[in-house]
């Protein structure tokens, strides 16, 4: 096979980004201002009530410790995890604002919730009975959320727990409710006949219960109009970029690069193949760029073929190039025979602004979520100044 290594970089290019490790091969490059202007306008979009920061999964795989305080000062004060320790991890660099992990509390976990000052999210008469016995022997009361099922089916107080705290109020006694939530379960899909019908069954539900503020609003649902809007929103999807209306343009900016390095770069002949399985065969004499990012590193290897990296920065002007052949698990191969010359130790970008999570969620056939949280520990994440 006919190989030509590539050593010497063709053009002066600055390394880029700066502040890259060095033994880095990935990168995810933050703009923590972004997250926070994305936090401002969700906050413009509910205008009736607050607007909470939802950093469950490492900030949707950003990176919470240092999202977490940038939302906080920006002046967000309450706070969603999905478990406790990440709760308890974020806990100092958050002073006096409410943190709740969505996940509710382990048996057993409940000095650790006071300890630490976090509020549980209770979704089970076993779960309140566990706090009203403790609020007994504190000797005081304890701020909690009620989480109300209507619908998801997953978490969250039923319709017996509900009519049984109805009949018995008393069963809540000594617990302070900062908020009474629910989960929507399409809220992307605005014409989805779930999102009335969760309307209603969060009204009746929230009619039977003390008085107490509401959370109702994922990202999506801040989108759905003035029905959904509640004291107290949960965003997290849309903070990082993820769309919240998809079908229609991106109300919200995407606050992250993640760019993959150049390791080598050779040239092939017609009719030679590139990776496992030769999924992808040169139909012309070809020059391959191989990347250090796979998918062990969260790159998803279904996006294989589907999608293009960008020659973005060190005096590139933004070429794509199409990735060929097979995402591997630490490498991944593009062509680069129409592109400006790349050299080992170049930086491609593989998903920001221009090429978005949700556009290679759709390569891959999952959705942007799951594309961030993915994103494996090997990438260094930068926050730059
Ligand atoms: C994850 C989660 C959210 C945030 O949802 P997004 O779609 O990311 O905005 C809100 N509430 C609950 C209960 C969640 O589990």
């Amino acid at each position: 096979m006919p190989e030509s290594v590539t050593e010497t970089p063709l053009v002066d290019r600055d390394s880029f980004p700066a502040t890259a490790p060095d033994a880095a091969t990935a990168v995810l490059e933050l703009d923590l201002d972004v997250i926070a202007a994305n936090w401002q306008e969700l906050r413009r979009r509910h205008p009736g009530g607050d607007v909470a920061g939802v950093v469950k999964a490492d900030a949707y795989g950003l990176g919470a410790a240092a999202v977490a305080p940038r939302l906080y000062a920006a002046g967000c004060r309450h706070f969603f995890t999905a478990h406790l320790a990440e709760a308890i991890a974020l806990r100092p660099r958050l002073p006096g604002a409410l943190i709740a992990p969505l996940n509710g509390p382990v048996p057993g976990t409940e000095h650790a919730y006071l300890a630490h000052d976090i509020v549980p999210v209770l979704g089970g008469l076993g779960e309140i009975e566990r706090w009203t016995a403790l609020a007994r022997a504190e000797g005081r009361k304890l701020p909690v959320l009620l989480h109300v099922d209507t619908g998801m089916n997953r978490l969250g107080l039923d319709a017996a727990g509900l009519a049984a705290l109805a009949d018995a109020p008393e069963r809540l006694a000594g617990l302070s409710i900062r908020y009474v939530m629910t989960h929507l379960v399409a809220a992307e899909l605005p014409d989805d006949p779930a999102n009335a019908e969760q309307r209603r069954r969060f009204a009746a539900a929230c009619a039977v219960l003390p008085p107490a503020p509401r959370s109702f609003a994922n990202s999506s649902g801040i989108f759905l109009g003035a029905g959904f809007a509640s004291d107290l929103a949960r965003p997290g999807a849309a903070l990082y970029g993820i769309n919240p209306t998809p079908g229609r343009p991106n109300p919200m900016r995407v606050p992250l690069r993640l760019r993959a390095r150049v390791l080598q770069v050779r040239d092939i002949a017609a009719g030679e193949s590139v990776g496992y399985n030769a999924t992808w065969r040169a139909p012309r004499p070809s020059r391959i760029a191989t990347l250090g990012i796979g998918y062990a590193d969260g790159w998803p290897r279904p996006a294989s073929g589907r999608t293009r990296a960008l020659l973005t920065g060190g005096g590139f002007d933004g070429t794509p190039v199409p990735l060929v052949g097979r995402v591997s698990m630490d490498l991944t191969t593009c062509d680069v025979t129409d592109a400006p010359p790349v050299v080992p130790g170049d930086w491609l970008e593989l998903m920001g602004p221009t090429i978005t999570p949700d556009d290679i969620a759709d390569a891959a056939g999952t959705n942007a979520y799951e594309i961030l949280t993915g994103l494996g520990p090997r990438i260094a994440r930068i926050v730059p100044a």
